[in-house]
């Protein structure tokens, strides 16, 4: 590993952690960004904003999210002391209300009065939704025509929470297509509306805002594995879609240098079927989304459409700072396909009563695999991102289960 002062000061100050992210966007959403960056930069340090986000973190998320020692994965595996970071307990069932309710909260400081967002699985939408109707603003949602007709439940519930979907029938009418529309309407709506995006990606300050939204995760964590082993942790691990609850959770470890990292990209049907969602181990630079990071894309530099079995893992994109944090080898990213993940959710259902997302469940299917590679005075911590109601039906889907 290079020697460094320090990995957690990027981005510099044009949004770039090295040669990734950046902000690859029109003249006319020039004005937006830097707006949003400027407001931005001043509630960081401010106490009052600050307090207020703790409230609602506190009495709406229910935050801290609890460290379990999962005692019964620990003892099948033999070997080092596995711990799940619980964000799966959060109010909406994810780490994605972290972050919204920063960016709403932020939103309200500028005055705006409308809010949109994009959304895949309808995680990230219904977190939007949520937020939304605590502080009673108009929430709008765009979302490809594909994932609506995927994710009816998700929809059900954002319309419960008084949102309004607006449908994307363009490209390949899924999560990338969405982003594109919003960012579109964005523009048309400058000065009324903010663009809550949902991952640590975007242009610049999204990728740094969203991470420090989401840092609370790996802030507790510190706290709650002192407390309870007096020690930190020897490797951390999460699920990568965009990459937000993995920079959560890693960054506030990035100086400790003996913390190892993983990240777990989506595998899909296998690295070498173009059926996958693995951006790093599987893609090139290219610009998406108004930052320059790592892609899915064809030979000729088309964006190609992601694949897995979880929704909220299947973006063709990766955030910058991973990008970044990969060619500097700081992280390590290895993947789990579909079939490991369906095996690894069932696994943790059994041992620990938890029914996971398939979004963690690859996370885990990593760490059964590598568990053997640690000694018994090891510990590994898991953030366990998101819980698995919503994929129930997929679950049974694959295992051929009439419900
Ligand atoms: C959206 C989602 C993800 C993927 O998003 P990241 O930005 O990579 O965290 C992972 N897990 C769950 C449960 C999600 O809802």
């Amino acid at each position: 590993m290079k020697t460094k002062n320090s990995y957690k000061q990027l981005p510099d100050e044009k949004g770039y952690f090295g040669k990734f992210g950046g902000r690859y966007v029109s003249e006319t959403l020039m004005p937006l960004i830097l707006e949003v960056e400027k407001e931005y930069n001043k509630i960081k340090n401010d106490n009052q904003f600050q307090n207020e986000l703790k409230y609602y973190l506190k009495n709406y998320i229910g935050r801290p999210s609890p460290l379990l020692f999962a005692e019964r994965i620990t003892e099948n595996l033999g070997g080092p002391k596995i711990y799940f970071k619980r964000d799966e307990l959060n109010h909406t069932g994810a780490h994605k209300i972290n972050n919204c309710m920063g960016q709403i909260l932020l939103a309200k400081r500028m005055g705006k009065k409308r809010i949109i967002a994009e959304t895949g699985a309808g995680q990230h939408g219904v977190a939007t939704a949520t937020v939304c109707a605590l502080f009673g603003l108009p929430c709008i949602i765009y979302m490809g025509e594909k994932d609506i007709k995927r994710q009816s439940p998700n929809v059900f519930r954002m319309k419960l929470l008084g949102a309004e979907i607006r449908s994307v029938s363009t490209g390949s009418k899924s999560l990338k297509d969405a982003m594109n529309e919003a960012l579109r309407d964005w523009v048309t709506n400058v000065r009324n509306t903010f663009y809550i995006i949902g991952t640590a990606a975007g242009p610049h300050p999204y990728p740094a805002m969203v991470r420090d939204f989401q840092s609370i995760i790996g802030k507790e964590v510190r706290e709650q594995i002192i407390k309870a082993e007096n020690k930190l942790p020897n490797l951390l691990m999460a699920c990568i879609g965009g990459g937000s609850n993995a920079i959560g959770l890693f960054h506030e470890f990035l100086d400790d240098k003996d913390v190892e990292m993983i990240g777990i990209e989506a595998a899909g049907h296998g690295l070498n079927s173009s059926k996958h969602a693995a951006s790093l181990t599987g893609g090139e630079p290219g610009v998406l989304h108004g930052n320059k990071t790592y892609l899915l894309q064809s030979n000729e530099g088309q964006i190609e459409e992601a694949h897995s079995i979880s929704a909220g893992l299947d973006y063709p994109g990766i955030g910058p700072e991973h990008s970044y944090l990969f060619e500097e080898k700081r992280i390590a990213y290895m993947s789990a396909t579909d079939a490991e993940a369906i095996e690894a959710f069932q696994y943790c259902c059994k041992l620990e009563g938890i029914i996971p997302a398939l979004e963690p469940a690859h996370a885990l299917a990593v760490l059964i695999k590598i568990a053997k590679n640690y000694s018994k005075d090891n510990i590994i911590i898991m953030n366990m991102c998101g819980r698995g109601d919503k994929d129930i039906f997929t679950v049974a889907e694959e295992l051929k289960i009439k419900l």
